[in-house]
This record gives C-alpha cells, sequence and structure tokens, in this order.
C-alpha cells in the first residue's frame, strides 16, 4: 500500500489557494516523499532494473543559491533560490521557474520530479527541472522583480544552457520575465542562445500559441476523454480552481468548446453561474479590479464550496496538495482534471480511486506548457518561426497519440489513468537509463 502523507500542506478541511499552508521544510519533504511513492507500483508491475530504480530515487543534481537584489528604498535583500535537475537521460533537463513565498528545496525537486515524468509521458527528448525563489514577487516593483529575475540567471547560469537545463515560467512567472532571463543568459554567455530558455516573448524568439498551450492542452486531454466515455461538451459541467494563465486559457478555450464552465476562483474567493460563467466577463473584472471577489459574473462562493461542487469535471489550476485526505470526502465530481501540479495528495487519489472518480493526472494533463516549450526550442534551434495554427495542430495531434496511449493503457490494465501515465514515463526513462551502460 501506498505510504500516506504525513503532513499534507493544508491540515484544514478547507482547501482553497487563498490560505495554502506554508510549505515548511517538513511538510515539503512529506511533499517528496508522497510524490516519490508513486513510484513503488511502477517499479513493481513493470519489474524495473535496480540500477535504475536507484537512480530514479532522487535528484540527479540539486543547487541552492541566495539570489541577492538591490531594493528600490536601497536595502539588500537576498532571497533563497534552487534549481533541480531529477533526472537528464532522455536529454537536457527542463522545467519552470516559480516565484513564491512557500518554494523550499523539497517542493522544488518534487516539481523536478514530476518534470521529468511529464517530459517522459509526451515523449520529448527532456529530463526534467524545476526552479524556484522563495519570494513574494507580488511585493516587489516591476524594477526589484527584474533584478531578481536576472540574479536568479546569474547564480543558476554554470548549470543551465541549450543542452543542459532549459527554465521556463511557471507559478508567478511569465514571458516578460523570460525576456530578462534570457537577456541575462546572453550577456553572460557572450552569445545569441534562444534555445535556453522557453516561454519567451515573441520577439526574442517565443513561439506563437505557448501562452495559452497548457490550457490548450489541458482541454485536449479533457476531451479524448470526454469521447472515450461518450459524454458532450455540452452535457459537462465543469469548475475551475483558479484563473492564472493556465486556468484562463483552459476556461476560455473551454467554454468556446461548448463546456459549461460554471465555476472559477483566485485566491480572493470564487464565482458560480450554474448555466456557464462569461469567461471574457470574469477575466476583464480580474484584469480591471486584480481580485475575481469583485466581479459579478456569478454568485460568490468559498473556495472550499467551489471544490464540493456538484459538477462532472473538477479542473484544478491553482497549486499543490489542495485536496488530501481530509477534504476528499467533500469531492462530488466524477472526474478530475489535474492542470495544476500535484493538487491531489496521494491519500486523495487513493480515496478518488477506490469511488471510481477518474483522475485525469497532471503529467499528462498538464504537458501542453512543456511540448510547446519544446516546439519553441525547436524553432529557435532551426531559426524558425512557425504559425500559431502549426503550433496547435502539432500539440493536438502529440497529444492525441501520447495521451491516447496511456487511456488505452488504463483500460487494457485496468488501471488509473495515473498509473498508466506513469507507466509510460518511468518505463521510457528507465530503458534510457539502462541503455546508457553502467548498469549491471
Ligand atoms: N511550468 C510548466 C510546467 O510545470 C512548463 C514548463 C516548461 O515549459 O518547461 O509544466
Amino acid at each position: 500500500k501506498k505510504s500516506q502523507p504525513k503532513a499534507p500542506r493544508s491540515e484544514k478541511p478547507q482547501a482553497q489557494q487563498s490560505a495554502p499552508q506554508a510549505l515548511t521544510p517538513e511538510t515539503g519533504a512529506a511533499l517528496f516523499e508522497d510524490a516519490r511513492s508513486r513510484l513503488e507500483d511502477v517499479f513493481t508491475a513493470l519489474e524495473i532494473h535496480p540500477d535504475a530504480r536507484a537512480r530514479l530515487m532522487q535528484p540527479s543534481l540539486s543547487l541552492q543559491v541566495s539570489v541577492p537584489v538591490r531594493m528600490d528604498d536601497g536595502s539588500l535583500k537576498a532571497f533563497p533560490a534552487w534549481r533541480v535537475q531529477y533526472d537528464t537521460s532522455l536529454g537536457p533537463a527542463k522545467g519552470g521557474v516559480r516565484f513564491h513565498p512557500d518554494v523550499n528545496q523539497h517542493e522544488v525537486t518534487t516539481l523536478s520530479f514530476w518534470m521529468a515524468v511529464k517530459c517522459a509521458v509526451a515523449g520529448l527528448p527532456y529530463g526534467g527541472g524545476k526552479g524556484g525563489v522563495q519570494v513574494d514577487a507580488k511585493a516587489l516593483s516591476a524594477l526589484e522583480r527584474e533584478r531578481l529575475a536576472r540574479g536568479y540567471i546569474r547564480a543558476i547560469a554554470d548549470v543551465m544552457g541549450p543542452d543542459r537545463d532549459i527554465p521556463a515560467p511557471d507559478v508567478n512567472t511569465d514571458a516578460t520575465v523570460m525576456g530578462w532571463m534570457i537577456d541575462e543568459y546572453e550577456q553572460i554567455t557572450r552569445t545569441h542562445a534562444p534555445a535556453a530558455i522557453t516561454g519567451k516573448p515573441l520577439p526574442l524568439g517565443g513561439s506563437p500559441g505557448r501562452v495559452a498551450a497548457t490550457g490548450r492542452g489541458a482541454l485536449k486531454v479533457l476531451d479524448l476523454w470526454a469521447a472515450r466515455e461518450e459524454r458532450k461538451p455540452e452535457e459537462t459541467s465543469v469548475a475551475v480552481q483558479g484563473f492564472g494563465n493556465a486556468a484562463y486559457h483552459f476556461a476560455r478555450l473551454a467554454e468556446a468548446r461548448g463546456y459549461k464552465v460554471v465555476a472559477l476562483s483566485d485566491s480572493s474567493g470564487a464565482i458560480y453561474c450554474a448555466d456557464g460563467i462569461d469567461i471574457a466577463t470574469a477575466h476583464k473584472d480580474k484584469t480591471q479590479h486584480g481580485k475575481l471577489s469583485k466581479s459579478d459574473a456569478g454568485k460568490h462562493i468559498s473556495g472550499a464550496e467551489l471544490l464540493a461542487l456538484e459538477v462532472d469535471v473538477l479542473a484544478l489550476a491553482a497549486l499543490e496538495n489542495q485536496i488530501h485526505g481530509e477534504n476528499v470526502g467533500e469531492v462530488q465530481a466524477s472526474a478530475i482534471l489535474e492542470i495544476a501540479n500535484g493538487p491531489l495528495t496521494s491519500a486523495a487519489d487513493d480515496a478518488l480511486a477506490k469511488r471510481d472518480v477518474s483522475v485525469l493526472p497532471d503529467v499528462l494533463a498538464n504537458t501542453g506548457g512543456v511540448v510547446v516549450s519544446y516546439f519553441e526550442w525547436l524553432q529557435n534551434r532551426a531559426g524558425e518561426t512557425w504559425e500559431e495554427d502549426e503550433v496547435n495542430r502539432r500539440l493536438e495531434a502529440l497529444l492525441e497519440t501520447e495521451a491516447g496511449r496511456v487511456l488505452s493503457r488504463a483500460e487494457e490494465e485496468g488501471i488509473t489513468y495515473r498509473q498508466a501515465a506513469y507507466r509510460q514515463g518511468i518505463e521510457r526513462i528507465a530503458d534510457a537509463i539502462m541503455a546508457r551502460g553502467n548498469c549491471l
């Protein structure tokens, strides 16, 4: 039996992103243990060689740095930051950089582990990496954020590069931040190296379609699942936890596809409308007031109430550990789409599997972002710019193949979608580890 998480991030049944419990080193360690516990099933089922198992139990490189930033008032602050490369057997490490007050080494390690699995599930020639800075980025001025982004790249420049480790956006970082980062990297290396970072602004070699890619990929995975279940979008209600980049584009595209998006949330609260929220209005309100609690695109409910809505699909697009052993009993949705990384603990996952709730796991449902990052990297290396339609077409074709494979495997082997995705990913990583030799 899988080990239970020792301490979920939030012990309170009220799981809303407004109050993520600080990820202390202890709870962070539990997060990594919990994530890694999902390997056991794969190791046994696929008879993974002990040499590959040993390699997959810990990150291959973990760098902790301090990023000193001159603040606008003249003072100096030093922010702890990390870059972790979990495994690079399939290719250079790949993964975003997160700015968040709860970031710590264990969280970054866990996120890099998920990146390794995710890239392999999608069949990309990448290993897994992740970066993070422990900072409340919203409390910084734009100039302070720029100094922080540049300082972070100066601190990790030795371990990154187009063939080593390729950062990208994540929570609270976007194309603007990637623009500062690539400029810093190119100044350090005195080269043009657009393929060293993805998610860049378009004039610096960013890819059309990258901003909406995570949401678009999640919708494609939902569509593939719905088609197998013979569910029509018009008859499928969806509640979305979150309203950041991935959530917004997912909600917008899902609405256009005909799904009924009945709820949205952000750190200020949630809104609900049984007939479907007008996503453009909610987005306009959010842009104008900075929070959904000021929007009248729906009735105001709490973040915890959103998680307990009687909907067909609950799309989790905020942070880790939103549904855990304490609040999983309140979930009434018949399927969960994990757009965020790690929104369910393994205890919640096990409980949902027992109740036959389908979970479309993060390492499958949110691959769209990194897949289009890969397309960006390919374009940069070839000196090409593809049309947005071409990018979207390739993304959907890749997911049709790779996600289709995972969904079929789950059916054929009578396992959950997460087990099937992990088997597909870990099998590919383990094969690469073994093919490299140095194994008995
Ligand atoms: N941060 C995103 C993720 O968690 C994208 C990573 C990338 O594009 O490299 O998948």
